[in-house]
Parts: structure tokens; sequence; C-alpha cells
């Protein structure tokens, strides 16, 4: 079958290079070369059908889903974001709207976001979430009516489906047409970890600021260092949840891996905010530093309020300028030996700070050091944390 697969797809893209065939053939479920290719994670592929112009808004006549769907529900997160990349350039998204496609619904009425979510395929529902897909749709008939992309990460037992679609803000409370709650979807079908998590009782979760969403270019690399900052803040508050424990904001617990490093970091170093930890953001345009924790506290609803969140953006908490943009200030070299693949530093990014000399002199141990320090308030017991409490209380 995969054999066959292959052949197949060899022999489609061979004759996409000599420009002899319609990269929208059909079979007889309707389905185009792309679905396929999407289907079995064929990314050259893909890429080659994309290229040669194929149409990402073909629907089968299986489930009437589209090639997004087919990259979703299998999973194949490089195929998700080729077609995405190539449909916000391509005619759909001057037609249709790039984020109508995103949240294209099949014959039942599932986004590729439900699908990923149900077959507990993390990567896509966060590539989906970060291209603009509602995290509070409502299926028509897939799955029990009703049901939210967090009913069907209940449903397939993910945590870290779960995690991905709380953080973006999904509402434990919605419930699907029967009435349920994903609590009671995760309940019933034994995932018990799920349930403590999607327990309304439970505490809240950290939700991706809204204000950040203002911020006119959040560069990426600053953007993955924050989100890994909201990420580790909540796995800290699972598990006290897991524990049955009580939370409070930012848990103050202590983590081994950081101390050694932290006391090479001079004074200069450190987030005048928090005292604790070391600047890795830097603001613009006026040149101010704080730690990624704190930059998510100040940017940071605990819970959005759609009548009351307010739509400015965030102020620089040292000079109250307007901040336009976040850049990571750090310049690291050995980052292989982390295990944190998700805040990808890139050493071309040499800042011109101050801070770079003497971050260079902590060499490749620092990373580590900061990626224990960005899981939010790493280094407990020390009383100047409370000053950032205070501080983000007042907000
Ligand atoms: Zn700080
Ligand atoms: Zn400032």
């Amino acid at each position: 079958m995969i054999m066959a697969s292959s052949l197949l797809f060899n022999k489609i893209l061979s004759r996409l290079l000599h420009g002899s065939v319609n990269p929208d053939i059909l079979n007889r479920q309707k389905q185009t070369p792309l679905m396929l290719a999407a289907m079995h994670g064929k990314i050259e592929c893909v890429e080659k059908l994309l290229d040669a112009g194929a149409n990402v808004l073909m629907f089968d006549t299986v489930n009437g889903r589209t090639c997004l769907h087919y990259a979703a529900y299998y999973g194949h997160f490089s195929c998700l974001k080729a077609i995405l990349s190539s449909a916000q350039y391509s005619p759909v998204a001057a037609s249709w709207g790039f984020v109508r496609f995103v949240n294209i619904r099949d014959g039942k009425g599932a986004t590729p976001l439900h699908l990923a979510a149900r077959q507990r395929r993390s990567e896509c529902v966060h590539i989906l979430l970060d291209n603009g897909a509602l995290v509070c749709a409502s299926t028509g008939r897939y799955g029990y009516p009703g049901s939210t992309p967090l009913h069907l990460a209940a449903r397939g037992g993910s945590l870290d489906c779960i995690r991905g679609l709380l953080a973006w803000g999904a509402d434990r409370l919605q419930r699907d047409s029967s009435g349920r709650i994903p609590y009671m979807v995760a309940l019933k079908h034994r995932h018990g970890s799920c349930a403590s998590l999607l327990n309304p009782t439970s505490s809240e979760p950290l939700v991706w600021p809204s204000p950040l969403k203002f911020i006119s270019e959040l560069n990426p690399e600053a953007k993955a260092l924050l989100e890994q900052a909201l990420m580790d803040a909540n796995r800290e508050r699972e598990k006290s949840i897991l524990k049955g424990g009580a939370y409070s904001l930012p848990p103050q617990s202590h983590s081994d891996c950081v101390d050694d490093n932290i006391s090479e970091v001079s004074e200069s170093e450190l987030c005048c905010i928090c005292f604790e930890q070391v600047c890795t953001i830097e603001v613009q345009n006026c040149g101010h530093q704080m730690c990624a924790q704190c930059t998510l506290a100040l940017c940071c609803h605990k819970k959005p309020n759609p009548t009351t969140a307010s739509i400015t953006p965030p102020v620089c908490p040292f000079c109250r300028s307007n901040i336009a943009r976040l850049v990571v200030v750090i310049k690291l070299e050995n980052h292989d030996e982390t295990d944190q693949d998700s805040v990808d530093i890139n050493c071309s990014k040499i800042n011109k700070t101050k801070k770079l000399r003497n971050l260079n002199d902590i060499g490749s141990s620092s990373f580590k050091g900061l990626s224990g320090v960005s899981s939010f308030g790493k280094l407990g017991g020390r009383s100047s944390g409370r000053v950032a409490d205070e501080w983000i209380d007042k907000q």
C-alpha cells in the first residue's frame, strides 16, 4: 500500500515536472492529488503540487473534506504548514479570506481544528490556532453534535491538545448539544488527567494574552519565548491541580538546573521588575528590557472577558510608552544541548545590547539556565518575587 502510493506520487511528481498533467485531477471520490499527498504526509509532493498551482479549496465526496482537513486529521504538520502558507497568498485568500479557509468545514461541520483535536494532533492544533482557527467553534454533526475542539480533545484524551486549546482561551464551560461540558466527556472516556484540567472547579489556566496580538510585529523568537513561558507556567499550575494542591500565581517552586548558572549572572543582567530572572525580552522602540515572565505577566489576562477586554496595546512598565515590538535580547551559542526545541533562538540575531558580553561569558550553560528560568518563577524563596506579584496585581 505504502509502496503503491509512493510509486503513484513519484509518477504524479514527474508528470507535474513535465507540465503534462492537471494538478487537480480527481479520483472517483473526487479526491485531488493534494488531498492524497496530505493524507500520506508526502511533503515534497505537497510542495510540488502547490507550486504547480493545485487548488487547496476542493472538497471530496467521502466526507466533504479538503486537503487541509486531511493534513490535520493525519497529523502531518509540515504538510499543514505548507498548505496554509500557500493559501495565504493564493486566490483563495483573496476570494474567500484566509481565516475562513483555516476554519473551513467538512460535510459534517468539522473544521480542521476539530479533527486535529479529536485525533490527538497537538502540533497541528497549535499551528491551526496560530493561523486563526476559532477555538470555540461547534461542529454540526461531527462527533457529538455541537462539540467544540475542547470536547473532541477530551474525547481523544490528549493532554497536549487540551493544554494548547486552554492556553488559547477555550471555554471549559461551553456545552455541546446534549448539554455536556468537556469535563464530562473526559470522565466518560476515563481520561483522568484530562478531566482534572477540564474540571471547572480547578484553577483557570493562563491564556495567551490578547494585547500581544496588538503589538504590530511580535518577533518570532520573542513569541516563542513568551509562549514557552506561558506553557511552562501552565505546567506548574497543572502539577498542583493533579496533586490537588492550592495554586498561587506565580508558582515559586525551585528548579535544580537554575541556581549555579544564575549565580554567574551579574546584577545588571537581572530583570528590574522581579530581580530574579535574566532579561530576555527587549521592548522597542524604547529599548527597556525585562524577563519573559514579566513581559507575559504585563500582557496577560487570566481570563479574557470580551466585554471589558482592553484593546489598547500594552505599555512599557519603565517609560509607559506603547510597546511596538518585542525582541529577544540574548545571543546563545550551543543550544543543541537543550531539550527545548520550541524556542529556536536564531544565533544570527545578534543584539547590540550591553548584555551580550556577559551572556557570552556564561556560554552554553546559560541557555539551560534560561530555559529553566523561562518556566515561571523558578527561583523561589527570594522575597523580591513579591515585587513582581504586587506589580502585576496593580495592573
Ligand atoms: Zn522579570
Ligand atoms: Zn520603555
